[in-house]
């Protein structure tokens, strides 16, 4: 086994997969996909409940919650949290579900579900934050609000920032939940509730 360094350019040891290859090997699961395919879903969700959580790769609704296609609207991001995106997401649902239901339509509920061993703990120290903002040049009352220092502050924020916001309707319900990486399980911190 050779001890030399490898110069910064030469390729590692043990190089990561292509683009194409990994698209290879994507597009090879979605023929397998569709080869069983049953079309002919609503745009309506089942659940009036949508998910708001995680995009870390570890955390899937499809698979903790078991999800099937057409049952829930499910929204991602870093952290699983609150942000501008979210609640014009959560205005447009709203409006959405009205058309689609009447002007009785029941509120919608959205579920927050923020994950243990979170990257964005990774950013909770002023140090951290002040680094991630020299890294990618987000201000850093920005990183500030979406790093998390502790689960029950970030579900509060979320709450806080969903209850203030001025598109996003008084009526939803909202409720937090906590999942677990390493057993899986979810646990409810905040019950259905709305926001004012
Ligand atoms: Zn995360």
């Amino acid at each position: 086994m050779s001890t030399t360094t490898p110069s910064p350019s030469a390729p590692a040891s043990s190089s990561p997969p292509s683009p194409e290859a990994e698209l290879e090997q994507l597009n090879r699961r979605n023929r397998d996909f569709a080869a069983t395919y049953q079309g002919g879903l609503q745009m309506r969700p089942r659940f009036l409940t949508g998910v708001l959580t995680c995009a870390d790769p570890r955390i899937d609704p499809a698979h903790f919650l078991g999800l099937e296609l057409g049952d829930a609207v499910v929204m991602r991001n870093l952290g699983g949290r609150v942000d501008a995106g979210i609640e014009r997401e959560m205005s447009i649902l709203s409006a959405m579900t009205k058309m689609l239901l009447g002007p009785d339509a029941p509120p919608l509920h959205l579920a927050i579900v923020h994950h243990t061993d979170c990257g964005m703990e990774r950013f909770a120290s002023v140090e951290a934050q002040a680094r991630l903002g020299r890294a990618t040049g987000i201000d850093a009352h920005t990183i500030d609000e979406l790093a998390i220092a502790d689960h029950d502050h970030s579900f509060a924020a979320d709450v806080d920032r969903l209850r203030r916001s001025p598109v996003v309707p008084n009526r939803t319900l909202v409720s937090c939940h906590l999942y677990d990486v390493h057993s899986g399980t979810l646990t409810q911190v905040r019950a259905p509730a709305p926001l004012a």
